[in-house]
């Protein structure tokens, strides 16, 4: 193990003691080793959504320091890149060994920055963790292909090499998840990496290079810099980055695809949602509407995969069905609300609390006027959460589950992704209408249906344009043998995240000819063929 001792419990020793101190500790860069305070002149608050509280401040970091950060993954490269991958490996079993015991640390620092529950941020962190499982197993994933005898004497086969220093861009909203879908397939296939937290909760991510680090990360193999676009910018220009891994907004994400693809790069890039949950009548009544209450509100509806719009299918047969149909959305509707106005909104340590703030004031005012939109256009509000108080947290980013049902395409609320604790509902005649509606959708991350119908699921399963289907499974993120696989506007590039396609986006494939036979007698120029 090389990792720096002295420095490694630090971060976390900081923030645990940042409650009774005045000063907000700095959050550290990792470079080469090194867990060091940057010498940035200008740093971000990190706010607790909950209170407003200063956890922390981040750096944005300098130029010299970004380029010492690359050259320190550049140089970190020749010796772990001909490490033995079953070591690479070992090193993975270490770091998921070192997660599960630090669990509540890394949750407790999550809900602090980000304002998530404790039990869903432990969910951020384990589907993470099966990340780190996966890549314990990499020696077969990345494994070649080999051909024997494609002509007399020669044999073909290929190798997945690592590609050399690789770059993560983070969002705010999965501060564990999103790091460990990244550089542990990264490093683990042979990469050195530089990672950029999000500057709204950097804490995790400086927590789990802590554990990678002591779990026998080399130095240099995990360097994290800190910051906002400048330092995205630079990952995007830098000519010793090969490979850039992103996941956020669509503004930012086609942003780095374009500047990062103009310098040579390979990009996967992650990017926004509007995912709809298409509930057909013969549908298991309490089973739907809970998943839908789970899916749409959970973690404050700030998810890439949350359920934001439901749509109810009727049945445009006769006047009668019509009826029927519609009193039953309408029974559904009401159903809905009564569950949500039970979802207990509070401070994300609270034990009982269902869901938190969201991250920021910024964020709560535009969620907020979204909502407003969706009243000026047209929707009805079935339950507003935009002026909830919560006892203790007066300060917090608070909204509450918020309903608007009768929504239409064309309304702004429905075009854009919300990302807080609104759920959209819209009443479609048909199967055939609701399906219409989600392909139009320029969003393709997710959709789930809810039937008993296996007729029905599998024709959704065959039109559906978006990537991640779910049947009767509200949030179908795929584990990580298989890969996420965003569609249409929430995705650019070729290969996803983790699964196979995870390990081809951080490898290049190398392919050799061999011959091993007699030396020819005869010189021929024609193409060689394989005869
Ligand atoms: P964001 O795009 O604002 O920030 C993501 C990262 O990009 C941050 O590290 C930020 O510093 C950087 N960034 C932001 N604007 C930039 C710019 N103009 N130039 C260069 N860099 C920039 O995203 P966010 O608000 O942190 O995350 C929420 C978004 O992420 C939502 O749209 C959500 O759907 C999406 N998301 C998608 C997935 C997925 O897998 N599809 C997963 C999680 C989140």
């Amino acid at each position: 193990h090389q990792g720096n001792n002295n420095l490694r419990p630090r971060f976390l020793r900081c923030l645990l003691s940042t409650m009774s101190s005045t000063q907000p500790p700095r959050v550290p860069n990792l470079i080469g080793g090194s867990f060091v305070d940057s010498q940035a002149s200008s740093h971000i608050d990190v706010i607790n959504p909950a209170t407003q509280e200063v956890v922390s401040q981040v750096p944005l970091t300098t130029n010299e320091e970004f380029k010492a950060a690359v050259s320190a993954a550049k140089q970190a490269f020749p010796s772990w890149r001909n490490t033995p991958i079953t070591t690479r490996q070992r090193v993975m079993l270490k770091f998921q060994e070192l997660i599960r015991k630090n669990m509540d640390k890394l949750a407790l620092s999550i809900t602090t920055e980000q304002g998530k529950t404790l039990k869903d941020a432990h969910g951020d962190i384990f589907r993470g963790l099966e990340v780190v499982e996966h890549a314990c197993g990499m020696a077969t994933l990345q494994m070649g292909e080999y051909v024997p005898n494609v002509s007399n004497g020669v044999d073909t086969y290929s190798l997945r090499e690592p590609l050399g220093v690789c770059a993560g861009i983070c969002p705010f909203n999965f501060p564990a998840m999103i790091p460990l879908w990244m550089f542990p397939i990264a490093v683990t296939c042979g990469n050195t990496f530089v990672l950029k937290p999000s500057e709204k909760d950097p804490g995790a991510s400086v927590m789990l290079a802590e554990l990678a680090m002591e779990a026998g990360l080399p130095n240099g193999v995990l360097n994290i810099v800190h910051g906002t676009n400048d330092t995205v910018n630079a990952i995007c220009d830098d000519d010793d980055i090969r490979a850039v891994s992103f996941v956020g907004s669509n503004t930012a994400g086609m942003h780095i695809y374009a500047r990062a693809a103009a310098k040579g790069k390979r990009i996967q890039s992650n990017m926004g949602a509007k995912n709809h949950g298409v509930v057909l009548p013969d549908a298991h009544v309490d089973a739907t509407l809970n998943a839908l209450l789970a899916a749409g509100f959970g973690a404050a509806g700030q998810r890439c995969m949350a359920l934001s719009t439901v749509v109810f299918v009727g049945n445009s047969k006769s006047c009668t069905e019509r009826l029927a149909s519609t009193c039953l959305i309408r029974t559904r509707e009401d159903k809905l609300v009564e569950r949500a106005k039970a979802l207990k909104v509070s401070c994300g340590t609270e034990p009982d609390a269902d869901l938190g703030p969201v991250i920021s004031k910024q964020a709560k005012e535009r969620i907020c006027r979204l909502i407003q939109s969706g009243v000026d256009d047209g929707a009805k509000l079935l339950l507003d959460g935009r002026n909830i108080v919560v006892p203790g947290y007066e300060k917090g980013n608070f909204i509450g589950p918020t309903i608007l049902s009768g929504v239409t395409p064309d309304m702004e609320c429905y075009k854009e992704e919300i990302f807080g604790p609104v759920l959209v509902c819209m009443e479609a005649s048909s199967f055939d209408e609701a399906i219409d509606i989600l392909n139009r959708n320029k969003y393709g991350n997710g959709a789930a249906i809810f039937t008993s119908s296996g007729a029905a699921a599998r024709k959704f399963q065959m039109e559906i344009e978006a990537g991640q289907i779910g049947i009767n499974v509200p949030i179908p993120v795929p584990l990580p043998f298989f890969s996420f696989t965003g569609n249409k506007a929430s995705f650019a590039g070729d290969l996803n995240f983790y699964g196979k396609a995870g390990v081809d986006f951080f490898t290049q494939i190398k392919t050799v000819t061999q011959q091993w036979k007699d030396i020819p007698t005869s010189v021929s120029l024609a193409m060689p063929t394989s005869q």
